[in-house]
């Protein structure tokens, strides 16, 4: 047996995905067992999955200890891979059994190897057609190629199996031996890019320079929307696959996957693997055995692809790095940039952190010299950066219920002639964020949160944005039952349709937001057609401030500048300074020069005027000031506590049994405010109680905390979740 190997009998560690704190010993089956392993083993009277984490440690009782049942048929996780999930779980204060689920979040890993039935279109029309084969030949139709098992492809189209059998006797649809998993087609490396320009030609050298080291380096590559930060770490990619090694490009939103992969493909003659939430079983363990094994050499996906078990990871590009999603808060909370840094820095691989705005953090590693930077000033080509103007609001003549300024609709008005796009951006969904009884004042809320219900007229419902909870629109008042006398107030982007509509008569209009597209095929599809002229003005939330090229774009007018501005979270002058600069950076891409106004009640506010100017670096150094004054992150360090009951009490008095019991928090130099009741203070019938733990920078926060809660016993129904460099605090 080699160095990590264990003979037969030997007793090894395992860790599995089961909700226990410890690894358990077990002893080496027959022919032994290597380091790394997956293996199953015996738990109570069940069989469950584990993975080899080291030697056991052998204070368990010798007669009770078990055999492993068997070694199972997938490559060893790698030591690279178990040291990030360990060290992540560190940072992130997360159970080992939790980071291990991360890693293995793809059904049927372990089935050994095989043929298997895949189902496709046949040729022949079914003899009598119904609604339910219908559906199932609607998503053949939809997905295209043998892609499906039987059970996937009769719950994708929500039918028994027997429908799907019966289409496959008349040929209707065709059933095919195809292997498990097959690599993806090879990427070419050589192929040419396009040719760059002098700017990013040096910023490409550089990240290739960096790739070609073989050593860990992070990189933020800061450029205008526009400027071809893509095209330059595309060379980055080009020169990790040249050198054998494994890419990981993570994008915010699957909405922005489609445009990427056309661009892959065209760069490197095939599409890349995909990872996502949306990909099928069958896709996910396909992409994580070709990872593993090395038939995959280029992963574009989630944040959740950090965890795959890449067999020699040599680059990751974090795009959009100051992007909100790459923030997973529900579950383990980490942060995607973060861990894309920690698992480089194991692997030897390089890290590119792409983005027009980055995260102050971001910003501040870079100007303390712990990463590198590049930038890139200048849009490619003959697009120029749009011109930029605040609409003063409180000179604007606009009755209390509209919202298109005279000024704005000028603007939109000219363009309608001419062939040109405007985008009206506001970040709210639904159609009014309030619904008020105008006899008694009541609003109406949710049933289960401490959450306004908003209006959706689409679906004719009252929708919970915290829990989905949805309501018929009440005739009458919930709360004084006086009849006829419920009033929207304030604007979403449907009502804000609803005004464009009736302004701008004639004009063709698209709304985008997220709830109005039943998949993100659909999304992707309306924004193609939109991409391509199918409308005169856009309206949006921030589904539209992402990466979406509209080229014959020119004007954008933010409904409300100030939106993110309101209430006292740490980052809001950071978002709206982000959100703003990124949506207008949605106008003027091709040749017409763009122009982006934004309304606002307080246009002399220091964040509207950085946004105006542009003058980007003092905003990030007052910005940074600001919050080294107050040693706040990252010149100091958080944690957000949240504790949940099904009451009140409960969770306020375990809040308040930590606030006293502060000695191992104190230790660190650490401090812990609340408890207090959360901004949201009620979701999903919890109750919700904050606290808050700030600590100087380079404090041992997560040691401290570990101590402060060791031994705390949860009183039933209580739960508990800490949240490490919070990014948000409701
Ligand atoms: P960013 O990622 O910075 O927003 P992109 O890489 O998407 O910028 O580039 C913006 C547009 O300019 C894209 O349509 C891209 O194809 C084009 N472009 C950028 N650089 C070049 C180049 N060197 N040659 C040709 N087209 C380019
Ligand atoms: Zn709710």
């Amino acid at each position: 047996m080699s160095r990590e190997g264990y003979a037969e009998g030997a007793l090894v560690g395992v860790l599995t995905p089961e909700p226990l704190d410890r690894i358990l010993d077990y002893r080496a089956p027959e022919g032994g067992v290597r380091e790394g392993a997956f293996v199953e083993v015996p738990l109570g009277p069940r069989r469950v999955l584990g993975v080899v984490w080291g030697a056991g440690r052998g204070d368990w009782d010798p007669a009770k200890v078990r055999a492993v049942n068997r070694v199972l048929d997938a490559p060893p996780m790698r030591e690279e891979l178990r040291e990030f999930l360990t060290r992540a779980g560190a940072y992130t204060l997360t159970p080992m059994s939790m980071m291990l689920r991360l890693a293995t979040r793809a059904p049927g890993l372990f089935d050994p190897p095989s043929m298997r039935k895949l189902y496709a279109l046949g040729d022949r029309e079914p003899e009598r057609m119904t609604e339910a084969r219908k559906n199932v030949l609607a998503v053949l139709e939809e997905f295209g190629g043998a892609r499906f098992s039987l059970k996937e492809l009769a719950e994708h189209a929500g039918v028994s199996s027997g429908v799907v059998k019966g289409l496959v006797t008349q040929g209707a649809v065709r059933e095919i031996e195809a292997p498990r998993d097959v690599p993806y087609p090879a990427l070419d490396s050589a192929r040419p890019g396009k040719p760059l320009s002098a700017d990013q030609e040096a910023a490409a050298a550089r990240l290739v320079e960096a790739v070609r080291t073989g050593r860990y380096s992070t990189t933020l590559l800061k450029g205008v929307t526009g400027s071809g930060k893509t095209e330059v770490y595309l060379e980055a990619v080009a020169a990790c696959l040249a050198q054998g090694r494994q890419a990981l490009v993570l994008l915010p939103e699957i909405a922005l996957t489609a445009e990427f992969l056309t661009r892959v493909e065209a760069r490197f003659g095939a599409r890349p693997a995909e990872w996502h939430s949306g990909a099928t079983g069958a896709e996910r363990r396909r992409l994580w055995r070709m990872v593993a094994e090395g038939g995959a050499s280029l992963v574009v996906g989630a944040r959740s692809a950090l965890f795959l078990p890449f067999r020699d990871l040599g680059l990751v590009v974090v795009d959009e790095e100051h992007d909100t999603s790459y923030k997973q808060e529900d579950g383990v909370a980490y942060h995607a940039r973060d861990m894309a840094v920690l698992r480089a820095s194991i692997a030897g691989a390089s890290v590119v952190l792409a983005s027009a705005t980055p995260a102050l953090e971001t910003w501040a590693n870079a100007e303390a010299g712990k990463y590198a930077r590049l930038d890139l000033p200048a849009r490619f080509g003959a697009a120029e950066l749009p011109e930029m103007h605040a609409i003063d609001m409180r000179a604007e003549d606009l009755p209390g219920t509209e919202w298109i300024s005279p000024t704005l609709r000028r603007q939109v008005q000219a363009r309608i002639g001419k062939g040109e796009q405007s985008l009206l951006f506001l970040n709210r969904r639904g159609y009014a964020p309030v619904t008020i009884c105008r006899a008694c004042g009541h609003q109406v809320g949710c049933p289960h949160c401490d959450a306004r219900m908003v209006e959706h007229r689409f679906q004719k419902r009252l929708v919970c944005h915290q829990c989905g909870e949805t309501a018929p629109v009440p005739e009458a008042c919930p709360d004084c039952g006086e009849a006829g006398k419920m009033a929207a107030v304030g604007p979403g982007v449907e009502r804000l349709a609803e005004e464009a509509a009736r302004v701008f008569e004639g004009a063709r209009i698209a709304v985008l937001s997220s709830d109005l597209f039943g998949s993100a095929r659909a999304l992707k599809a309306r924004i193609e057609e939109i991409a391509q002229g199918g409308a005169d003005i856009v309206i949006g939330t921030q589904l539209v401030a992402k990466g979406h090229n509209f080229p014959l774009l020119t004007l954008v007018g933010a409904i409300d500048a100030d939106l993110g501005l309101q209430g006292s979270d740490l980052r809001a002058a950071e978002r709206t300074f982000q959100l703003m600069r990124q949506v207008s950076g949605r106008a003027g891409r091709a040749e017409a020069k763009g122009l982006a106004l934004l309304q606002t009640f307080q246009p002399e506010h220091r964040v509207i005027r950085a946004i105006l100017t542009g003058q980007e670096e003092a905003f990030w150094a007052a910005e940074a000031a600001e919050r080294e004054a107050t040693a706040m992150p990252p010149y100091g360090r958080l944690a957000g506590i949240i504790i949940s009951a099904p009451a009140p009490a409960p969770a306020f008095d375990l809040g308040s049994h930590l606030a006293r019991a502060d000695a191992a928090l104190r230790r660190v130099g650490a401090v812990v405010y609340g408890p207090a009741p959360a901004p949201i203070a009620r979701i999903r019938g919890r109750h919700r109680v904050r606290m808050l733990v700030k600590a100087p920078k380079g404090a041992p926060i997560q040691a401290a905390i570990t101590d402060w809660l060791s031994g705390l016993k949860l009183p039933n129904g209580v739960r508990l979740a800490v949240d490490i460099d919070p990014q948000s605090f409701y």
